[in-house]
């Protein structure tokens, strides 16, 4: 069954460049419906406990790090197969081998700063919507 939901986050260093604005009007360009979101600031033990699965990888350290190091913006969104869709329409994870027009190919800088976060399964997002949000928070 695929689910209709995902959890985005946009990069810390895509708010540096002022890509917030652009990033949302992708969004929702591509039919995605914001249910909730947020602007904060990770600390390193969130952004660590968010990328649990990745702790075995050989840049945990440089991701978490990276990620608890400005403000990002965290969404839940939703589609039909949002989490396949979004995948799709973000790119692949390095912005140097994204298809031309996507969100990691237009505002991407470099595999570990690439502008967004999008779930891998419908299970990782909803463990990741929870991560962020309330159910009063969604909308
Ligand atoms: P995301 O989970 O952020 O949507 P993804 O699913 O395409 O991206 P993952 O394999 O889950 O990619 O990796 C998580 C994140 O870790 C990537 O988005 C990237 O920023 C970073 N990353 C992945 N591989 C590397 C690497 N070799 N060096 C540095 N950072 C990396
Ligand atoms: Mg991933």
């Amino acid at each position: 069954m695929t689910g209709n939901i995902t959890l985005t986050m946009i990069k810390p260093m895509a708010v540096k460049k002022g890509f917030i604005g652009p990033i949302l009007h992708k969004i929702a360009e591509g039919g995605f419906r914001i249910v909730a979101m947020k602007y904060m600031k990770l600390t390193l033990e969130q952004a660590e406990k968010f990328y649990e699965v990745h702790r075995e990888r050989p840049f945990y350290q440089e991701l978490t790090e990276f990620m608890s190091s400005g403000p990002i913006i965290a969404a839940i969104l939703e589609k039909e197969n949002a989490v396949q869709a979004y995948r799709d329409y973000i790119g692949a994870t390095d912005p140097a081998k994204s298809e031309a027009g996507t969100i990691r190919a237009l505002y991407g800088t470099n595999l570990g700063m690439n502008a967004v976060h999008g779930s891998d399964s419908d299970d990782n997002a909803k463990v990741e919507a929870d991560f962020f949000f309330s159910s009063l928070e969604r909308f």
